[in-house]
């Protein structure tokens, strides 16, 4: 893999610059402040989560500071990575940050144009839809989250399952897979019950979606081990 290809600006791979017929050169347009501008508005990151970043995201055990190493490695060697993400973990110890920060340090520094999706919102909306009187379909609100390069599907099984929701859910990452695209989730819910009975995450989206889910992302577990202790008023996304 060369060092360009690492890139996705098509017009100077990412090099940042082009070259003028005189042999000097100007900055490509990737890099202009308008153009990293744009992708910003164009990735839907909630205002709340603007600011969130690689460097501000505070690794207070052992397995944050292994998520955030995962991140990491994930942005330095995008696009010549073949797997997406499934960022495991309880509510509150900074899943979304991580996920998000992912997004905004590909925005800022390769040009990669990304998507956020609240898994809840997008049902809402295609719940709307079949109101009447509505002009977008399921499949106009659900094609952009099908083609992003990468996509962002932040609160996986946020929402109670039922046939439906698991269809919406399935025929989204399956065409994602399909077309080769990267995924990053997060879920609260894990791959063995918690101490309290909880719900794992296969019970809640379906066997189909956990074993798609399998093939199509690096699992990134996280736990709250010292977290709360440290800090149980500061809020984290
Ligand atoms: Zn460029």
């Amino acid at each position: 893999m060369n060092e360009t290809s690492e890139e996705t600006c098509p017009l100077c791979r990412g090099f940042g610059r082009l070259e003028r017929p005189d042999g000097s050169t100007v900055p490509c347009e990737c890099r202009s402040e308008e153009m990293v501008r744009s992708r910003r508005a164009a990735a839907r990151i909630p205002e709340r989560y603007r600011n969130c970043r690689l460097q501000n995201f505070n690794p207070l055990n052992d397995s944050l500071k292994k998520a955030k190493a995962v991140g990491k490695r994930f942005v330095e060697h995008w696009p010549a990575v073949d797997a997406g993400l499934l960022i495991s973990g309880p509510v509150g110890v900074g899943k979304t940050h991580l996920a998000v920060a992912i997004l905004n340090e590909l925005v800022d520094t390769k040009g990669t144009p990304v998507l956020f999706c609240d898994f809840s919102d997008l049902l809402d909306r295609i719940q709307a839809s079949f109101g009447k009187g509505s002009d977008e379909s399921q499949d106009d609100i659900v094609a952009p989250y099908r083609d992003a390069e990468l996509l962002v599907l932040d609160e996986l099984g946020a929402r109670r399952p039922s046939d439906w929701v698991r269809e919406v859910l399935y025929g989204l990452l399956n065409t994602r897979y399909n077309r080769g695209r990267l995924t990053i989730l997060t879920t609260n819910f894990a791959d063995e019950p918690d101490t309290r009975g909880g719900e794992t995450l296969e019970a809640r989206v379906g066997a189909p979606v956990r074993s798609r889910l399998y093939e199509m992302c690096q699992l990134v577990t996280i736990d709250a081990e010292d977290f709360r202790k440290k800090h149980r008023a500061k809020a984290f996304g």
